[in-house]
């Protein structure tokens, strides 16, 4: 830091501690829009903290749950309330002084450029799709990493990786250009890639929050909603599942997790879903910053998931191999309701996550040079994971009819004890093209394909150490 900067933070410090013993108006004239600041202190305990800075709708920026810190980004008036609340807050930073993101990091304009240009230079195993327009009107791309790219192939896995609900988390895109650079670069020279992009369809959505994003760059380095009205929607907070379910957002429009006026309300929120229900993707990644965790479903307490055994056990495997806090949102934050990953399970039965990246050393804006190569490459070990995870133990396959595939089905998965005694598992809705992927743990499990109130089959599998692939033709 600068020393004029140092000396203007460490004055607007003094001031801010000397103003509210007497009058505040000096420290009201010094905040204006530009000088929200984010500040930190030292928690005793997350969950009560957390049910506090919720109930006062106070700005979370991100946690240090090893050292328990939280970050929070105040106005003037949120710094008086906590400070006459007891709180000893530490300012880090305020937005009027400190320099704005690094140009390095990508607006709008320069993803959909770049996404052009993959597939311009590997049009063998891209393709590029819009999977709609922001409500500015600019277009979500996201982009297919497969050999026969032009077609779908449902007999591949898909896996989806996003990045970008929330507009000031501009690191999150450089994780998703970087699977994609890795990935390309990686083709007929690596043989690990090369077999995943010929066996999968691998999808990356790099900017999901494209119009947050653009008046992230021009209007306010700290803004985090879509662009609704001036004010915004949560676009993590707007999804049916949960919708204002558990205080895990807000119905104010003021408020950074304001959740919107219905659920869906969004057109970014509608392509997503629409996305999900075409491609089917077994797992899903969403990037945030930051925190340094790995969040699974739900975002509710004390809902937990019907495949609590697969979801947990590969959100704590991803944990440990990037050294990020793995938990549901509850356990380690607060709740959240409305959030991606709770509709894409409960809708779809992805095997979904959150990736917090980068600690509160770094923030949503690190230093571009220092952290950008060092954050994309620890996290590799995680999309990779689950690229690796594909082929391991679950049970894939097509239901079809005469040869022909069933289109609307639902599976009850059954586990069997040793004694051969089934207990209900999880459901599966069926893919429009027949395919089912269900990720288990080893042990035996009984699938009856149900289309209505009609089973249509029933079939036993024993899962060991790998993906069991199976055929299910119903004749007449
Ligand atoms: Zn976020």
């Amino acid at each position: 830091m600068q020393s004029i900067q140092r000396f203007i933070l460490m004055a607007l410090a003094i001031i801010t501690s000397l103003s509210f013993a007497h009058d505040s108006t000096a420290i009201n004239k010094m905040f204006d829009k530009n000088w929200q600041i984010l500040a930190s202190f030292k928690t005793k305990e997350f969950h009560q903290d957390f049910k506090e800075l919720t109930h006062l709708n106070i700005d979370i920026a991100g946690v240090d749950v090893k050292n328990n810190y939280i970050d929070v980004l105040l106005t003037s008036e949120d710094y008086q309330v906590l400070a006459n609340l007891g709180y000893e807050l530490e300012i880090t930073q305020t937005k009027g002084i400190s320099r704005g993101p690094d140009e390095e990091y990508k607006n709008p304009e320069e993803i959909a450029l770049l996404m052009q240009e993959f597939a311009d230079r590997f049009p063998e195993i891209t393709h590029r799709v819009s999977i709609g327009k922001s409500l500015e009107g600019r277009d979500i791309w996201a982009i297919k990493i497969s050999d026969n790219p032009e077609t779908t192939e449902a007999s591949e896995p898909s896996v989806l990786f996003n990045s970008m609900h929330h507009a000031r988390e501009i690191m999150t895109p450089e994780v998703g250009l970087d699977i994609i650079e890795t990935l390309l670069n990686g083709y007929n020279s690596d043989a690990k890639i090369t077999k995943w992009i010929n066996q999968y369809e691998i999808w990356v959505i790099p900017m999901f929050n494209v119009d947050g994003n653009n008046k992230m760059w021009n209007h306010d380095r700290w803004w985090r909603k879509n662009n609704r009205g001036g004010y915004g929607v949560d676009l993590n907070r707007n999804y049916p599942t949960g919708w204002n379910k558990c205080n895990g957002s807000s119905g104010w429009r003021s408020s950074q997790t304001y959740r919107g006026e219905k659920p869906a309300s969004e057109p970014e929120t509608q392509a997503m879903m629409n996305f999900i229900e075409t491609v089917r993707p077994v797992f899903n990644i969403s990037y945030h910053s930051y925190s340094e965790l790995v969040l699974y479903p739900y975002g509710c307490s004390p809902e937990r998931t019907a495949t609590k055994d697969v979801v947990e056990t590969i959100g704590k495997e991803m944990g440990r191999l990037l050294d990020y806090a793995p938990g549901t949102p509850w356990e380690l934050l607060y709740n959240a309701d409305g959030g991606d990953i709770d509709w894409m399970y409960e809708q779809y039965q992805v095997i979904p996550y959150v990736i917090e990246v980068n600690s509160r050393k770094q923030g949503f804006q690190p230093d571009y040079a220092q952290w950008r190569d060092k954050t994309v490459q620890r996290n590799r070990a995680g999309w990779q994971y689950l690229l690796e995870r594909l082929e391991q133990t679950g049970i894939r396959g097509q239901l079809t009819q005469n040869q022909k595939a069933l289109s609307d089905f639902t599976i009850n998965v059954y586990k069997l004890d040793g004694n051969g005694k089934r207990s209900f598992y999880s459901q599966y809705v069926g893919q429009k093209t027949g395919y089912f992927h269900l990720v288990v743990q080893p042990g035996t499990y009984e699938l009856e394909f149900n289309s209505g109130d009609t089973i249509l089959a029933k079939s036993r599998h024993t899962v060991a150490d790998k993906l069991a692939q199976i055929a299910i033709d119903i004749s007449n």
